[in-house]
């Protein structure tokens, strides 16, 4: 007999967790009593690992070892563009790995991101296990549609680290449509517009006789609730600046202050047409005490962020057009994700598709409750839905002469898939290839996303162009990508599962598991159960 399996929602401010209960997705409470988990982990100078709503309420006073948005930073290079934008603004440092990947410096040895999501996840899968009184060891773990490989590997990684054994990864807008799905017997085109905390995600899909095809979909991985917030913080600051003279951008503690402040006046305004921002005692000056308290209203909030919700739409019409439908063909309109909530963004989207958003989804939870409708389908449950076709978010391909790239399989393509495609060599009596495997929309290889490389010796030596090389990708259902070469002359192969370009190895993975939980999530489980 099978434990549970936990549907895994791991978000960048917020994480939630499900199961089923005989056939129904239910959400697990933590023992905060709530169903959202903050995705924060925060290191104490007495040297404790506080994850969640313990490690959020300390974020103030310990700004620089309270990690949050970490998501926007797993599976990535320092290098990348995110990165370096997130690194100029994060109150905690990161670091160069010797990879290239990213480190977060928390004082002492520093620690990967994939370490930090296995500290919430372990957080996630202990409370859960007091909540159900059980075991827990399976999860079915949902990322951004758009992520790409190293970023699915990362997630997987982080779930081993944490002990838990992954059954599947799949893209939280098909996670939210197969909850929606089931809970009504959906059928026709269907659209999920997604904007969490960190990330926008578009996916356009048919439901029909049980079937979920997943037609096509993009997303913005700079795109999500953290920015909004920004353009609030950014006004607090510029008011700040006018009437009072203060810069006060360095000052992590007020800064932290100034963001939660932020954050909440944001959710008020989905609500009510005015809120107040109230920062008692933000700063002492020679002038003495320094105060700010302003009226926002949801009129400013809107003018402040139109660009930002004006930003999801492009990616929008290119998504219809990739499935070949207008916005009147889209027959269900499902919003996920917090910053749904806001006025502007339903508004936009009721426009954009002539049809209201479909009703009482709630947009923080459904993730998770797809996901432990997924782990149903793993088990053979349920009769209603028979089938879920999900598609790659980006091509893949290989590095060829001069910078270029060709794609062996293209965006869009349903998963499980196998693609093959022959190459030659270039040069005359060539004994190596070098198979450089990219992700990426990008034409010239070296500003896509590189995966690994394969070497493959042992030609035969001939004329250039003389030797039959192929190329193989396949994508798993987790979309997880494996690539191979053969020389077609010698028969010779050369395989590997995608990971070498970054990430963990399988021997640092394994030293990382966690064997020991942080205190204050072991004093706490249970209760609320
Ligand atoms: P998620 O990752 O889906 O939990 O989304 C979290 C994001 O949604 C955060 O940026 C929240 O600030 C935002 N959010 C939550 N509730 C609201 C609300 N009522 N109005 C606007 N944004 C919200």
């Amino acid at each position: 007999m099978m434990g549970p399996i936990l549907g895994i929602d791991l978000g960048t401010t917020f994480s939630c967790a499900a199961h089923l209960d005989e056939g129904r997705p239910r959400v697990i409470i933590n023992p905060e009593g709530a169903a959202m988990t903050p995705s924060v982990v925060g290191f104490t100078s007495a040297g404790e690992t506080l994850v969640g709503d313990t490690a959020l309420r300390q974020a103030v006073t310990n700004p620089q070892k309270t990690l949050f948005a970490v998501k926007r930073l797993i599976g990535r290079k320092f290098a990348d563009a995110v990165v370096q934008e997130a690194r100029a603004r994060l109150p905690y440092k990161l670091l160069p790995a010797p990879n290239g990947d990213v480190l977060i410096d928390v004082g002492g040895p520093p620690i990967t991101p994939q370490e930090v999501s296995a500290l919430i996840l372990g957080h996630i899968k202990t409370y859960a296990e007091a909540y159900l009184g059980q075991e827990v060891r399976d999860a079915v773990i949902t990322v951004p549609a758009h992520f790409g490989e190293s970023q699915r590997q990362a997630t997987k990684d982080a779930a081993v680290i944490a002990g838990l054994n992954v059954l599947r990864v799949i893209n939280e807008p098909t996670a939210a449509s197969l909850a929606f799905g089931l809970s009504r017997a959906a059928k026709g085109n269907a659209a999920v517009f997604d904007m969490g905390g960190g990330t926008f995600d578009i996916t356009l899909l048919e439901i029909s006789g049980g079937v979920f095809q997943i037609l096509a979909t993009n997303g913005d991985s700079y795109l999500g609730g953290e920015d909004f917030d920004r353009k609030i913080v950014d006004w607090v600051l510029e008011m700040l600046k006018k009437e009072h003279g203060l810069d006060l951008v360095g000052e992590f503690q007020v800064m932290q202050r100034i963001r939660e402040a932020a954050e909440r006046a944001k959710r008020e305004l989905s609500f009510t047409l005015e809120t107040e921002i109230n920062l008692p005692f933000l700063t002492v000056t020679a002038a003495g005490s320094e105060h700010f308290q302003k009226t926002l209203s949801r009129k400013l909030l809107e003018d402040l962020t139109r660009d930002l919700v004006d930003r999801a739409f492009p990616l929008v019409e290119k998504t219809l057009k990739e499935s070949g439908l207008r916005p009147a063909d889209v027959e269900t309109v499902i919003l996920v994700g917090g910053q749904t909530r806001m006025p502007l963004i339903r508004d936009h989207v009721t426009e954009f598709f002539g049809r209201a958003p479909a009703e009482g989804v709630n947009p923080d939870e459904s993730v998770a409750l797809g996901a432990a409708v997924q782990s149903g389908i793993l088990e053979g449950r349920y009769q209603d839905i028979v089938l879920l076709l999900d598609v790659t978010s980006q091509p893949l391909g290989i590095e060829i002469e001069n910078d270029g790239y060709e794609k062996i399989i293209e965006k869009n393509t349903t998963i499980p898939t196998r693609r093959t495609k022959i190459f030659t060599t270039v040069e005359n009596d060539q004994r190596l290839v070098r198979i450089h495997a990219v992700q990426g929309e990008e034409a010239r290889a070296s500003a896509d996303v590189s995966l690994a490389t394969i070497d493959l010796v042992g030609l035969v030596p001939g004329p250039a162009g003389s030797a039959q090389i192929e190329v193989t990708f396949e994508i798993d259902a987790n979309g997880l990508v494996k690539v191979s070469a053969r020389d077609a002359q010698t028969g010779r192969e050369q395989q590997i599962v995608v990971q070498p370009a970054s990430g963990l190895t399988k021997q640092q993975i394994d030293g990382l598991a966690i064997k020991e939980r942080s205190k204050a999530v072991r004093k706490k489980a249970h209760e609320s159960a």
